[in-house]
């Protein structure tokens, strides 16, 4: 048979009638099924659709009896249709009644059919619904007959919307009707606008080629030009500081050289489909693999594969293209599945009021930098991709962690007057900002900003904050793809000097690894990254690098104060080893005519347990402490601070944090080394209040706390409120939170968010 009668062929030029013909949803799935039976000769072909209580509706058929639609519905883990969501795989049985998941349905009158074969319907990584087809006689299909259904089912979840079930509702409707989502707040704020997807989407109207052979071409074209570019970033001046993971790089050009990959691509392209639809099949399948994939291991070589795919997609649409762009006119949510700092650092600048991210944790770096550029952001919502297109518009809901999708005008109308409060509240931190940040009875509480970005150094003067309490260093190593040189990070924190204007910055040493993955030379092996090669410990073995830094640090203060910490220390042998390369590039510095720092202040993050009792050994050693939350907490309680099911079951105001953190400020006090609080809590009033009813009176914090945090000391009588705290501590009844809420109250403290 010549190639064009081939039956994918034959079936892409037909769906690509269906799509263009102007009818209903409805009538077009029908056409769809129709379709599919005439060509495939089936005797059935149907369509089933997710519904919200996760059941699989029958809404379209053709072969089966016409009265079963909308009302037959197969449980998630019901039949051969279930079997395939719970897969997210095809499925091909030559006799299907006898396959010991077969679910009898009489009232679809589909007793005599024997062989089957269904698809997943994917979206977003989701499956959203099956197609399937069947035939009376029993019979294997074909593999291009599998392929073929695959690529329809593609199409098909363009308009397939997962939706409540029933037939009085029509798909249109479905698809504009709202949604409201709950996530987790990642950063504060409210938000409005039209959805901005970061995974480039593919258009419908891209779905099919006409010329195959000249769009085989131009996939061939972009797979080179693709595998030019990771040669270059190979070439990079990277791999001999890194060592290892220019390994990681080389796989990564290994899975982009796999034959199989090239050759799936140029199958779907010979059946009819566009490169960009080939390509998005792909992603697809090891999107819904990668769901499914426990092994972090194995996910990060998904993630890898799904990342090729969008490399591709984007090699194709060139710096040109406008689908994957923005047009700038109207507002953004940006919503992802999963987001680096980096990758959030490229859209900086452009304007989003919010981001909606499928998988993060609070304390993640995505969601930090989120704070940083001040975006309202919620994370934690499984499967949104299946629920926003590209344009919808939606609110993102910063304060409780809710979006709303195409929502009504009473929501519009309640967002419009949340946004007046949030003014009124922003005018009244505005109005103390310049108000000295200190308790009714007069103890000082110094205030400081968490930053990392050269943008971050603005909210100095718009918040009246005391100096920079951790300036994370990483970001610039995140923000890039090559090292920064010494002159780059010169340049930086001569900047942030320049910026603070004399007020204190302390500088966090790198601090990369853990969930702070360099873009393609992190070293995704390691079991547990948080408890891995990272941090100081990654610096000291890797002297060079941790040098260079040191040096630009020196140059960039040159005579004016200089005050350097480092990450995660966990014994006091590092902290000396440390300390130790620092005191040798001064020399260096100084043997090379550099001036010295004015005032060098030498400090070290507690972000692990160990360290509160190594403090012990180092004295006055160490000038002063910073304890890092974010980490001390996971590390405190075994629980992963990028796992919100186990991390949100371990509360700060707890009586063990309490009694952890007390002991701590007593060591130190006993040293008399200062001691700040750099975590993110801090920036939380009703942490804060505790931190300070332990005696604490250096944090530091995201931009958005300084206000609600000074409000909340200017309301405070730190005398009264300090004894009853402590009792409160050594009482043994469960919910300390409750006690501290019972004293606000009593005392009248002001608790009140941004
Ligand atoms: C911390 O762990 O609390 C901290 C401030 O460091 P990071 O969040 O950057 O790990
Ligand atoms: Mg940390």
């Amino acid at each position: 048979m010549p190639d064009s009668f081939s039956i994918p062929r034959l079936l892409m030029n037909r769906l690509r009638a269906v799509m263009a013909a102007d009818m209903d949803t409805d009538a077009r799935l029908m056409q769809v099924v129709r379709m599919i039976a005439g060509t495939m000769v089936a005797d059935v072909c149907s369509i089933y659709r997710r519904s919200e209580d996760d059941r699989f509706e029958l809404i379209a058929t053709e072969g089966l009896r016409l009265d079963a639609i909308h009302r037959t519905f197969m449980a998630a883990d019901e039949g051969l249709v279930g079997r395939i969501a719970r897969t997210a795989q095809p499925l091909s049985i030559q006799d299907a009644p006898r396959h010991p998941d077969f679910s009898y349905r009489p009232e679809t009158g589909e007793d005599p059919y024997h062989a089957f074969l269904g698809v997943p319907v994917l979206k977003g990584g989701r499956v959203i619904g099956v197609l399937t087809v069947q035939n009376q006689s029993e019979r294997l299909y074909e593999d291009d007959e599998i392929d073929s259904l695959q690529t329809i089912a593609m199409v098909l979840a363009e308009i397939v919307t997962p939706g409540t079930s029933g037939p009085e509702q029509s798909n249109a409707t479905r698809e504009r009707r709202s949604v409201n989502l709950k996530g987790r707040s990642l950063c504060d704020g409210l938000g409005l606008g039209r959805v901005r997807l970061h995974d480039p989407v593919i258009p419908a109207a891209k779905f099919f080629a006409t010329d195959s052979a000249a769009e085989e071409h131009r996939l061939e074209s972009a797979l080179e030009e693709l595998h030019l570019s990771i040669d270059r970033l190979l070439a990079a001046e990277i791999g001999g500081l890194w060592g290892e993971p220019r390994e990681v790089i080389e796989a990564y050009k290994l899975l982009a050289s796999d034959p199989s990959w090239a050759e799936r691509l140029k199958e779907g392209v010979r059946s009819g489909l566009s490169a960009e639809a080939s390509i998005d099949r792909l992603r697809r399948e090891h999107r819904a693999r990668f769901d499914k994939v426990k092994d972090p291991y194995l996910r990060e070589r998904l993630h890898d594969l799904e990342d090729l795919d969008n490399r591709l997609l984007r090699v194709l649409a060139g710096s040109e293209d406008s689908y994957l762009k923005s047009d700038g006119s109207e507002p953004e949510v940006l919503v992802a599945r999963r987001l680096g700092p980096a990758e959030l650092l490229d859209y900086g600048s452009s304007g989003l009021t919010a981001i909606i991210l499928e998988e993060v944790a609070t304390s993640s770096h995505a969601a930090i930098v989120a704070r940083g550029l001040g975006i309202p952001t919620v994370g934690g919502l499984d499967g949104i991709m299946t629920h926003v297109s590209r344009g919808d518009q939606v609110i993102v809901d910063g304060e409780d962690g809710s979006v709303h999708i195409r929502p009504d005008e009473g929501l519009l109308k309640a967002y419009e007057a949340r946004q007046i409060v949030r003014s009124e509240r922003q005018a009244t931190f505005l109005a103390q900002r310049d108000e000295p940040s200190e308790t009714v009875d007069g103890r000082p509480v110094q205030l400081m900003l968490n930053a990392g970005l050269g943008i971050d150094m603005e909210h100095l003067n718009t918040t009246g904050a005391d100096g920079i309490g951790l300036f994370r260093t990483e970001f610039q190593f995140l923000m890039s793809d090559t090292l920064p040189t010494l002159i780059d990070q010169i340049d930086l924190y001569r900047k942030v000097l320049d910026g603070a204007d004399g007020k204190p910055v302390h500088f966090r040493t790198l601090d990369l690894g853990g969930d702070k993955l360099l873009p393609n030379l992190n070293d995704a092996r390691e079991e547990n990254p948080a408890l891995g090669w990272r941090s100081i410990r990654f610096a000291l073995d890797r002297p060079g690098l941790f040098r260079r830094q040191m040096r630009a640090l020196i140059r960039a203060a040159s005579d004016r104060p200089l005050s350097v910490m480092f990450p995660m220390v966990t014994s006091a042998h590092e902290f000396r080893q440390a300390k130790a390369l620092l005191e040798g590039e001064l020399d260096w510095s100084a043997r090379r005519g550099f001036a010295a720092p004015s005032d060098l202040k030498v400090g070290a993050m507690l972000e692990t347990p160990a360290f509160a009792y190594a403090l012990e050994d180092l004295g006055n050693e160490v000038d002063f402490v910073s304890i890092g939350t974010n980490d001390m907490m996971q590390f405190f309680h075994a629980a992963d601070r990028m796992t919100p099911s186990v991390s949100d079951r371990y509360p700060f105001i707890s009586r063990p944090v309490m009694r952890f953190l007390d002991q701590v400020r007593e060591t130190c006090t006993r040293h008399k080394v200062p001691v700040s609080i750099c975590g993110e809590v801090a920036g939380h009033p009703i942490h804060a209040l505790c931190l300070v009813g332990l005696g604490y009176d250096r944090l530091s914090m995201p931009a958005g706390g300084i206000g609600p945090v000074k409000l909340m000391l200017r309301s405070l009588n730190l005398a009264k409120f300090q004894p009853d705290f402590k009792a409160l501590i050594d009482e043994r009844e469960p919910a300390l939170r409750n006690g501290v809420l019972e004293l606000v109250r009593q005392q009248g403290i002001e608790l009140t968010d941004s």
